[in-house]
């Protein structure tokens, strides 16, 4: 793993997804590596195929938070959007929990997106009305998500997150993005909605979106398991009827569960919170 220092100019950079004002980014590069994140569609190449053995540090991003939240308009700020704030180097740097350390009571709405334990070390924090908090689940077969997010943590110990901020702060579900063949099926949809009524969490869902660069990694991630079914998946990603489908075997599921929940689209997108 290759850890870089950089030095930034902002730290709340505006948002362009429709539900957040602002996203706090503190690390460019992601370890956990997952083979259809939507991040690599905006580096180079030469990034992009790196993807998962890099993160860049950005050393001074607390001290340019500080005065950030001196002088922009409050609003919902959504930690992080670009990376998972909560991967391995988080433990060293701790980035992520300085930011919110500024950011909480400061007026500004705080949105946290992670698939990783680490976010109980802050649970001193992350409590109140002032947070929200979400986990991504794409699959509960840990055989799967090993294929596809080769280095993210084990989905029960995503579960497990969920569980124990379920009454603390508003809670929300990622189920995304859904792969057709590995996460589509009914076993799977009603697991995850059932884990996300046992958490009393609101779920989003989306279908799995090849953005740019997104081929060149997931293609050998899906031929090493089996022969064809790259283009297999790629023939389902295009087929609208097919996507009607799936939604509403999970939305049949929600309705079973008493689960309040609704598709991330048109962009990929969050609970809404009162405009602060
Ligand atoms: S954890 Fe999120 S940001 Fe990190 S590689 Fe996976 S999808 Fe991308």
């Amino acid at each position: 793993m290759k850890v870089s220092r950089i030095r930034c100019k902002s730290a709340l950079s505006r948002s362009g997804l429709y539900d957040l004002d602002y996203s706090y980014n503190p690390y460019l590069g992601c370890y956990h590596g997952c083979r259809y994140c939507y991040s690599v569609s905006i580096l180079s190449r030469e990034l992009a195929l790196d993807w998962g053995n890099f993160v860049f540090v950005k050393e001074n991003v607390i001290e340019v938070l500080r005065r950030e939240v001196l002088r922009k308009k409050r609003g919902v700020v959504g930690v992080s959007t670009a990376s998972d704030p909560y991967q391995p180097v988080e433990k060293v740097h701790e980035l992520t929990r300085k930011g919110i350390e500024v950011l909480r009571g400061s007026g500004f709405h705080v949105s946290i997106q992670t698939r990783s334990p680490l976010v109980l070390r802050d649970a001193d924090l992350i409590k109140g009305p002032g947070f929200d908090l979400g986990v991504t689940i794409t699959t509960l077969d840990e055989w799967v998500a090993r294929k596809v997010e080769p280095k993210s943590p084990r989905p029960l110990e995503r579960a497990k997150v969920l569980e124990e901020y379920s009454g603390k702060v508003d809670t929300w579900l990622f189920f995304g993005p859904i792969i057709p063949f590995l996460a589509d099926g009914e076993d799977n949809v009603r697991a995850v909605v059932k884990l996300a009524s046992k958490c009393g969490s609101h779920l989003l869902y989306d279908k799995l979106r090849v953005k740019k660069w997104i081929p060149m990694l997931l293609r050998p991630a899906l031929e090493r398991i089996e022969e064809g079914l790259y283009e297999r998946v790629m023939d389902r990603v295009r087929d609208q009827k097919y996507w009607q489908g799936v939604f509403g075997t999970i939305e049949k599921a929600c309705r079973d569960y008493g689960v309040r929940c609704e598709p991330s689209m048109p962009s990929y997108s969050r609970p809404k919170y009162k405009r602060l």
